[in-house]
């Protein structure tokens, strides 16, 4: 974990951006334009957001059925080279279960150790909008756990093809995703906390936790995953609202409570410019209570737009 153990060793405060790649058809210039203010401020680590193919069928009048892909936001590997490559900063790219069968998951782990690029997190993927529920691919895998114990094994020299005699380790660092208010689909709190001590238990390294708007969910989260020994840091996750539909629009989205204080705030603001000075308020109050609890690294979605944060990074780092 040597870009999450940088920043402990410092015992200062760093922070860590998550971009998604540009929608099909736009340049890579767009994200260097938003990576540019931020590295400037020499993020621990960079993370890139997946996103699996989605498909739509069209039926011929011969009765032909067409598969087309619509994926949206292709090219996470290579903007993640291009980053180590241009910045110098890790980047590390986000590897889902979904859309990948194992042998397709072992050949993507070897192009991405070919490029140097060797923190990972790693995930089960969100459903996409064709299923109403997460159908992991026939010989792939159902759980961000079962993902990670290949790359562990790979780690180790084990391929899918036990045969492979002589083969190159490789030492990826892993990080998983907690959930401080639970994961929508777990029956309960403490049976989805097992699952991410599995994962830990298993060989991830850290966590990144999902976004939260109250800090105590996140204190009483980080007790609790002490608790059961679950001993790694646990990077806070932070986002912003910017615009009013955001006010619904991330509750639903992401399965996440926004405080009282807050909602109340925020549902009164007539314009989105408001909306936004009330957010950025709100988040830079979060980093600091957060910097004062010693967090190792504040870690921001930015969605691929850096105005709003690098004045909040100047505000409280
Ligand atoms: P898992 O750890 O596999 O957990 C999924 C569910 O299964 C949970 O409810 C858990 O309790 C349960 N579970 C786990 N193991 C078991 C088991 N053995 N038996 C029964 N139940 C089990 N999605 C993308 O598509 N692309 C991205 O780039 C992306 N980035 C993300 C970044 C972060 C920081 C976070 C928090 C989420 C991100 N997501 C991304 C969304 C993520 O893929 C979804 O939240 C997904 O629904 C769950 O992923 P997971 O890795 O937490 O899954």
């Amino acid at each position: 974990t040597e870009h999450v153990q940088r920043a402990i060793e410092q015992k200062k405060t760093a922070f860590s951006v998550e971009i998604l790649p540009p929608v099909k058809g736009q340049n890579i210039q767009h994200i260097f334009q938003t990576l540019d203010p931020l590295a400037e401020l020499n993020p621990a680590f960079i993370d890139v957001t997946y996103h699996r193919e989605e498909y739509v069928y069209k039926k011929h009048l011969n009765g032909l059925l067409e598969r087309k892909s619509v994926r949206k936001r292709p090219g996470t590997v290579a903007i993640c080279a291009a980053i180590q490559n241009h910045y110098k900063i890790d980047a590390v790219p986000h590897i889902i279960c979904g859309g990948f069968d194992k042998e397709d998951t072992e050949n993507a782990l070897i192009e991405l150790n070919f490029l140097g690029i060797d923190n990972l997190l790693v995930l089960r993927g969100d459903p996409i909008k064709s299923e109403s529920t997460f159908i992991p691919e026939p010989n792939g895998h159902r759980y961000a756990s079962e993902l990670l114990e290949q790359i562990v094994n790979l780690n180790q020299g084990k391929y899918l093809d036990d045969e492979l005699l002589n083969s190159a380790n490789t030492n990826f660092c892993i990080g998983v995703a907690g959930y401080p208010e639970k994961h929508f689909e777990a029956p309960n709190f403490n049976i989805d906390l097992g699952y991410l001590k599995k994962k830990v238990d298993l060989g991830a390294e850290y966590i990144v936790t999902q976004m939260f708007f109250d800090n105590q969910k996140y204190f009483d989260f980080v007790d609790k995953c002490r608790a059961i020994g679950i001993n790694v840091p646990i990077i806070p996750g932070l986002k912003p609202i910017t615009t009013k539909s955001q006010i619904t629009a991330l509750p639903k989205t992401f399965h996440v409570d926004l405080p009282d204080d807050l909602a109340n705030e925020l549902v009164k603001a007539d314009e989105n410019k408001r909306v936004k000075e009330i957010g950025e308020e709100w988040i830079v109050n979060q980093c600091k209570e957060l910097i004062q609890n010693e967090v190792p690294i504040l870690h921001f979605y930015t969605m691929s737009k850096s105005d709003g944060f690098v004045k909040i990074l100047k505000e409280v780092l």
